[in-house]
């Protein structure tokens, strides 16, 4: 078994899309990103590499090379779970948190979900999110950042 953390943050900006956990949220503002600027997926990879001591996402995605440019998030995380099941791990669980001031994920997290569980080819009950406000505090309270952790645990076939 092997444990992994990961933590991703965007700044918000507004007109244009919010993506999160593979899906686009309506609302006031987006992400800022190379990518797609999906901060929950980015979480996510980031855990799964660090729990095999992989690196990090930008090592393998470099946010300079424009063949990532604006590239959807979902293929980085298939591309990562490659990585780990040819290291033949595969994902126990993930638990993760999203910290947006609005709108309210809640409505939209058992869409992530299955998404995610899609990619990963697990169960939606493997794939959990959870979403919190930040209390109107700081510049993720005040709308300017979106943050997202992650944890998950690998487990070895043989
Ligand atoms: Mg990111």
């Amino acid at each position: 078994m092997r444990i992994g953390f990961g933590v991703d943050v965007h700044q918000l900006k507004e007109g244009i899309p919010l993506m999160i956990g593979g899906k686009e949220i309506p609302g006031p503002h987006g992400a800022v990103g190379h990518s797609d600027a999906d901060a929950l997926l980015h979480a996510i990879c980031d855990a799964m590499l660090g729990a095999l001591s992989l690196r990090d996402i930008g090592y393998h995605f470099s946010d300079t090379d424009p063949k990532y440019k604006g590239i959807d998030s979902k293929i980085l995380l298939k591309e990562v779970y490659k990585l780990i099941c040819e290291k033949n791990y595969r994902l126990v669980n993930l638990d993760s948190t999203v910290i947006l001031e609005r709108p309210k994920l809640n409505p939209h997290i058992p869409e992530m979900q299955e998404i995610i569980a899609g990619i990963l080819e697990v169960e939606v009950d493997q794939v959990s999110i959870k979403a919190t406000t930040h209390e109107k505090v700081d510049s993720f309270g005040e709308s300017k950042a979106i943050k997202a952790y992650c944890v998950c645990l690998l487990e070895a076939h043989s």
